[in-house]
């Protein structure tokens, strides 16, 4: 039986040059090459400036190419914004909204997300909706609360034919980053059940198919016991995928265990 497609991509934030990016981009082509792509799927999200020349680097569309951010207007009186017309220039094919350093440092809201989900998909881009709960919130027992808002103000006024478009990465606030602490697998596990209920609330059919990730503090230890969770479609990392060689070590351990367990279906 045929396994579902599965998701692996990284967020650089603001750490690789443009030389940096593209021997990142091409060493992670050299090593995953032979990985099939009709069930895999590898993403790469750099920074802005890098986007036109990581794009020149990509071949025979082995990696999928995002942008960290973008604007939801075409063009206008928006200084330090990047327009989706630019983003479709430089050769994107993906745009992350609402990660969690967006809302949290640079204060953006659900509102604001909503709409850059709305332009990118208008302009036919595919959208990663980031969402996930503060430590505050989990221990106020807000987690719940806070996914289900986020997916419902997010992803307001989507179409269900646009959702073939959406992808969601679960990343709790508390996992992410230098400071994060790993995420305990059971919790993991109930959150992206969570959020698959909630898709499939918000969207029916459609939403039984958006692709959910987990993200944060994902390592070479904890990547396949995540992998296992039920509703999980791909991991989404950060730190631990920056060396090409290390996430392909990530990349390989999941996709030994995905092949072993279709095999045995
Ligand atoms: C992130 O910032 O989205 C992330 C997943 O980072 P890390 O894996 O380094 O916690």
């Amino acid at each position: 039986m045929a396994c579902k497609k599965w998701y692996m991509g990284t967020n650089t934030k603001m750490y690789k040059t443009i030389a940096q990016t593209n021997q990142f981009i091409s060493r992670l082509q050299e090593l995953t090459f032979d990985i099939d792509r009709s069930s895999f799927e590898l993403f790469v999200i750099p920074s802005f400036t890098t986007l036109e020349s990581a794009n020149r680097c990509r071949k025979d569309n082995l990696v999928k190419l995002g942008a960290q951010n973008m604007g939801w207007e075409e063009q206008g009186q928006y200084t330090g914004e990047i327009s989706p017309l630019m983003l479709r220039e430089v050769g994107c094919d993906l745009v992350m909204v609402g990660h969690s350093e967006r809302r949290h440092i640079f204060m953006e809201t659900d509102e604001m997300e909503n709409k850059k989900v709305r332009c990118a998909l208008d302009h036919g881009f595919t959208v990663l909706l980031c969402i996930g709960e503060t430590e505050q919130e989990k221990g106020a027992g807000q987690s719940n609360e806070v996914l289900r808002r986020q997916i419902q103000l997010g992803l307001a006024g989507i179409n269900e034919k646009d959702t073939a478009r959406v992808w969601v990465a679960y990343e709790p606030v508390w996992a992410i980053g230098v400071n994060g602490k790993p995420v305990e697998i059971g919790y993991a596990d109930e959150k992206l059940t969570y959020i698959r209920d909630c898709l499939k609330m918000e969207f029916g059919k459609g939403g039984e198919e958006i692709p959910v990730f987990y993200g944060g503090s994902v390592n070479a230890e904890n990547a396949l016991p995540l992998s296992r969770c039920k509703d999980i479609n791909g991991l989404f990392i950060g730190r631990s995928a920056w060396d090409a060689d290390n996430f392909n070590a990530i990349i390989r351990a999941v996709q030994d265990n995905r092949e072993k367990c279709c095999l045995a279906k």
